[in-house]
């Protein structure tokens, strides 16, 4: 059971959101849809092997939320989640990404709408083993050609944004899971994203360390960043403001308040 905890110490010190929304992050100039599916489709397979993954998904998450995708497994939560952050691209419909339809865009200007506008977090962080906490942020930043000495600072000013500003010469063994996760919202973070994805980020966490990771992204969205998170823990469902429930492909239900989910007992881990 995860209780609502005040902010960690290093949040509070390192962390403001005041700060981070005149110097960190992009603002999203009203509350306007980000993400918009419209009869988006995404069918795996042909024939007689067919999986529809999503069938006919509306779907609109506007600037500044702070979402919870939820549902049982194999109910396309993944598939969604890939379509969102620009790593697939849907069977049939039309996706409108910041305004721009990216359904049909070449994978080149795919790749430069991730590399500038979504910060991606995973379960198992994917960060690389043989780099430091500091080179692992640089990552999305050698991607967007900004030069060493800029990278440097950027990654650092990142990881001292996530309480590890003592830790940037670290490698990934040499860290806890939780400061690991953190290194890699350090990296969603560092080139100024407008949506950070988040498929299961507590999943492989404690949940002491899962609640310092929520904080983090409470905080982020708290600064004008959206937030899109995988969760089948309703614990962490609940400290957002919205559930979008998946079901066999379809969006059940658009708008569940997190309270409700209180009766809900854990969803099966996809
Ligand atoms: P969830 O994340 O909710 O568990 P997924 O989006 O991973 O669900 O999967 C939705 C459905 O699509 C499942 O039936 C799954 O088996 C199928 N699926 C997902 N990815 C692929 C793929 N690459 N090839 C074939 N079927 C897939
Ligand atoms: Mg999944």
């Amino acid at each position: 059971m995860i209780c609502r905890a005040p902010a960690p110490q290093f949040l509070k010190q390192h962390y403001s959101s005041n700060v981070l929304q005149t110097t960190f992050f992009k603002q999203p100039s009203t509350m306007s849809a980000l993400i918009q599916f419209k009869q988006i489709t995404k069918v795996y397979g042909m024939d007689n092997t067919e999986v529809r993954a999503l069938w006919n998904v509306d779907m609109t998450i506007n600037s500044g939320e702070y979402c919870s995708i939820m549902g049982p497994s194999g109910s396309g939560k993944s598939t969604a989640m890939n379509m969102i952050g620009c790593l697939d691209q849907p069977t049939d419909g039309e996706y409108l990404f910041d305004g721009q339809d990216v359904a049909k865009l070449p994978e080149t200007e795919l790749a430069h709408i991730r590399n500038r506008k979504i910060g991606f977090v995973f379960q198992q962080f994917h960060l690389l083993s043989h780099l430091t906490a500091l080179e692992n942020v640089e990552q999305p930043m050698m991607y967007a050609s900004v030069r060493s000495a800029e990278r440097k600072e950027r990654a650092a000013s990142a990881l001292e944004k996530v309480g590890l500003g003592n830790r940037i010469n670290n490698r990934p063994n040499q860290l806890s899971g939780g400061q690991q996760q953190r290194v890699a919202i350090a990296r969603a973070i560092v080139n100024n994203p407008l949506l950070i994805l988040a498929d299961e980020p507590t999943g492989a966490l404690d949940t002491q360390t899962t609640q310092d990771v929520i904080d983090i992204f409470s905080e982020l969205n708290q600064s004008g960043i959206t937030v899109v998170m995988v969760t089948h823990e309703p614990e962490v469902a609940r400290l957002t403001n919205r559930v979008v429930w998946f079901r066999d492909g379809e969006v059940l239900n658009h708008h569940l308040d997190p309270a409700d989910l209180a009766s809900v007992t854990a969803v099966p881990v996809s």
